[in-house]
């Protein structure tokens, strides 16, 4: 079990150094666009906010995976959050920083929906 959780910690903290890289890329690309003159068009515009949606997505992933870090020291990894089964090894594989089953996140994703309008971002991961 300690051993399990050992491989599954390095594996999130390899995920969040990725995630961690990438919006540091994506910050330094937002703050050198802000020294331009904003008058190369609407093109311009588009691309910040694109930038901006895919930095909110990798915050929100961020948080996840410090949160699934969080429930390793707990030893509560692999369990279910919400309805307390075991989350297969298959779904953490595809998604180390999973904390629901399968049944429980599609649950939370349909309320989320209702009550979001834009879920174009949120669909990439
Ligand atoms: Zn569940």
């Amino acid at each position: 079990m300690a051993k399990k959780s050992t491989k599954d910690r390095k594996r999130l903290l390899t995920n969040l150094d990725q995630v961690n890289a990438e919006l540091e890329h994506l910050r330094t690309m937002m703050q050198g666009e802000v020294d331009v003159e904003l008058d190369e068009g609407d093109t311009e515009i588009v691309e910040r906010e694109k930038t901006a949606a895919l930095i909110v997505v990798l915050e929100r992933r961020q948080r996840d995976i410090e949160h699934a870090l969080r429930v390793i020291d707990l030893g509560q990894y692999g369990v279910c959050e919400r309805c307390g089964a075991q989350i297969p090894p298959a779904r953490l594989e595809v998604k180390p920083d999973a904390t629901l089953c399968l049944d429980c996140q599609r649950e939370i994703e349909a309320i989320n929906r209702r009550g979001r309008i834009t879920r174009a971002a949120s669909s990439r991961w």
